[in-house]
């Protein structure tokens, strides 16, 4: 078989590895003489690959394709005069932009050219990533990655010298803006070099290029005046030199360029070093806590707002769903209960509950944003200086937090406290933050009778919960467990972009137990509910006569100094025991109607003032029986004794007292 020849150049900045390269590609076997008329070294070697022969030739270091210096005007040479099959440029992947611009300018020239991103082990310990097939498209050009000094990627350089060259392509056009480009224009007609592109030399006229003007007038002299009278032009328009002004449009494409193909992965030290200047604001003494603040106030705003129209469609569902089943139920002869079975008690009582399910799945979203952003630990940080001052850690404020979306995780997560009267103390008041199934609740009536500031009415139960939290862990410090605090050092990791596939895989994880929740025990308790309310036989159904209408009867006396003594709302919060969004789907089944209805129902039972008492009697009265079970797990009997008992009275003297302080007032 004939080998064929090829001959080729390496072209790089200084020090961007084309030696190594070299040596790797001849294995070393160099041929050194001096180029032609000067002293400067000239490397020569050749490999073989395939059938080819190629030789090389290792060009001295330069940052552009101009004639300034003696090692420019060699490499310029052996690239403008010998005409290689090819220039590979090497390039130093970790400082891209710069190294490019010696490329650009060979492009532009129409060379055939491959680029070799070499030091790619610097870039990856940099945490950058190139995407060299994005720089292939935009250049046209094979784009090899090498790790020179180790010899990597140096088989797939030889194989892109042999196939990548043969392909033909365009110039790369750089756009130099409307001015230049216009006298671009003018010169590109005027001038030829026989194997120049005529853009290039018009181009390399502006740049002031001696030898090209020397050629160039050799074809006809007219062309210094043109280029002078061009340059004049220019300069008068930019207001500065032209030179100055090529360069940096060509370094305005390469940062685009580098911009489009390049993803930073910021390293670890740049992390922290950004994070800190983020935390000098965000756990700043004074700015810390209003900040964590209005960022609550802000998620739950943007729950309400976004979460919205999204239940109203829910809910226009659910009407739909009760009376289609009543009408069909009824229209096939079944019997009246089976019907009312259907609307006033499945789908009613858990279609109320349903209906919250994008609020819930937004705070959830919300919720794993600012886990994942690293914004929680912050949260965490800024309470502990607080926490401290009345005694307690800032670190038994990440269960609290995730006692938000719901407290059996939070309860669980008390478990990274090191010292045991830190964890029961932590476990103890983790009820009093407000679970994402109280949302139900709250929504309804601050839906009902604040809908202006509803998203006020819903933080200030956040917050009440928070104090509370606080305080009671304070008192039961002091009569179970002594003063002292032991000192414990927060986290902070450094803060990161959260992913869109990790924040929403969060948000399902937490969300598909609300909704397996609606399916299992909040549909038994409706069924329940409806059962009692519908017996004995022959009794109107959810009247006062009904089961649950004595049940709830005997004990919402009780609750009457707190403003809402009805039978409804006793049962409601009797129920709301086995989940807390029960008690919503309570007034749900008992008045037969979904949310809208509801809200028109509750309007007539309630006043502003007991409405509030009421969700604040939600929020603190009795866990939910699944959260009794978990404190039972993680601590004794004892303990969720003592749970159950001071949430029942504090919540009661807190319902009583602000209905009754308020009643004076308003
Ligand atoms: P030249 O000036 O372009 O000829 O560059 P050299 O081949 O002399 O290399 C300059 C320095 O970079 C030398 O110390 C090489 O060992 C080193 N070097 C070359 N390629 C790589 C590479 O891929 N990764 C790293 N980390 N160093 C390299
Ligand atoms: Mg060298």
């Amino acid at each position: 078989m004939e080998t064929k020849k090829l001959k080729i150049g390496l072209a790089g900045n200084p020090n961007s590895g084309k030696s190594t390269v070299f040596n790797h590609l001849t294995g070393g076997h160099a041929h050194v003489g001096n180029w032609p008329g000067v002293t400067v070294e000239k490397k020569e070697g050749k490999f073989q690959f395939q059938d080819y022969e190629v030789s090389v030739v290792d060009l001295p270091g330069i940052y552009a394709l101009t004639a300034y210096s003696m090692d420019e005007k060699i490499a310029r040479d052996f690239i403008l005069r010998e005409k290689p099959d090819g220039i590979v440029v090497i390039i130093d992947a970790s400082n891209l932009e710069r190294n490019l611009y010696l490329a650009t300018q060979l492009l532009e020239l129409g060379t055939n050219v491959i680029l070799n991103l070499n030091m790619m082990d610097i870039v990856r310990n940099k945490g950058m990533a190139i995407d060299t097939k994005k720089l292939s498209q935009i250049f046209g050009v094979a784009v090899v990655e090498t790790v020179a000094s180790k010899g990597e990627g140096i088989e797939e350089l030889k194989e892109a010298i042999v196939n990548g060259l043969k392909k033909k392509r365009d110039s790369l056009r750089i756009d130099y803006g409307e001015d230049i480009e216009m006298e671009i224009d003018r010169l590109e007609k005027r001038v030829s070099i026989s194997g120049y592109p005529s853009r290039w030399v018009a181009i390399k006229l502006l740049e002031g290029d001696r030898e090209i003007l020397e050629m160039a007038m050799r074809e006809g002299e007219a062309i210094e005046f043109q280029t002078v009278d061009s340059k004049k032009r220019l300069e008068e328009h930019l207001g500065y030199d032209l030179e100055t002004a090529l360069v940096e449009k060509r370094y305005a494409f390469l940062s685009g360029l580098v911009k489009e193909s390049v993803a930073k992965r910021l390293d670890l030290m740049e992390r922290l070093d950004i994070s800190d200047r983020i935390d000098r604001i965000l756990v700043n003494r004074y700015l810390g806590i209003p900040i964590f603040l209005g960022m609550m106030w802000l998620v739950f705003q943007s729950v309400f707002t976004l979460g919205g129209p999204l239940s109203d469609g829910i809910e226009a569902l659910m009407g739909w769903l009760g009376e289609s089943a009543s009408a069909g139920i009824g229209s096939l002869g079944g019997p009246k209960w089976l019907s009312s079975l259907f609307s006033d008690g499945i789908i009613s009582g858990v279609g109320s509950v349903l209906v919250f399910l994008p609020n819930i799945l937004l705070l959830f979203l919300a919720i794993a944003i600012l886990e994942a952003s690293g914004y929680m630990a912050r949260a965490a940080f800024v309470m502990d200086r607080f926490m401290h001052a009345l005694g307690l850690h800032g670190k038994s404020f990440i269960p609290m937090l995730m006692g938000f979306g719901c407290n059996i995780p939070g309860i669980m997560a008390a478990r990274t406290m090191e010292s045991e009267k830190d964890r029961i103390l932590t476990i103890l008041v983790n009820p009093l933050m407000s679970c994402s199934a109280r949302l139900p609740i709250y929504t309804l009536f601050a839906g009902a009778f604040f809908a202006e500031n509803q998203g006020w009415v819903v933080f200030s139960l956040y917050l009440l919960g928070i104090i509370l939290a606080i305080i009671v862990a304070r008192i039961f410090k002091g009569l179970f467990f002594g003063a002292e605090v032991s000192p414990l050092i927060m986290e902070l990791p450094p803060y990161r972009m959260p992913t869109v596939k990790g924040v929403l895989i969060h948000m399902w994880e937490r969300g598909s137990l609300f909704l397996r929740k609606a399916g299992t025990i909040i549909f038994l308790g409706v069924i329940l509910i409806w059962l009692l309310a519908s017996l004995p036989f022959g009794v109107e159904y959810a009247s006062k006569e009904s089961f649950i209408g004595q049940l709830g009867s005997s004990f919402s006396p009780l609750f009457k100094p707190a403003g809402f003594g009805f039978w409804q709302a006793g049962v409601a919060l009797l129920f709301g025991i086995l989940a807390k969004e029960v008690v919503v789907g309570t007034f749900g089944t008992l008045y037969g109607v979904e949310e809208a209805g509801l809200k028109e129902v509750i309007l007539t039972h309630f006043t502003p003032l007991s409405a509030y008492a009421f969700m604040v009697m939600s929020l603190i009265y009795i866990p939910c029986i699944a959260a009794i079970a978990t404190i039972k797990r993680e601590t004794n009997w004892k303990w969720t004794f003592l749970t159950v008992a001071y949430s029942l009275f504090l919540g009661w003297f807190l319902a009583v007292g602000i209905y009754q302080i308020g009643k004076i007032f308003l």
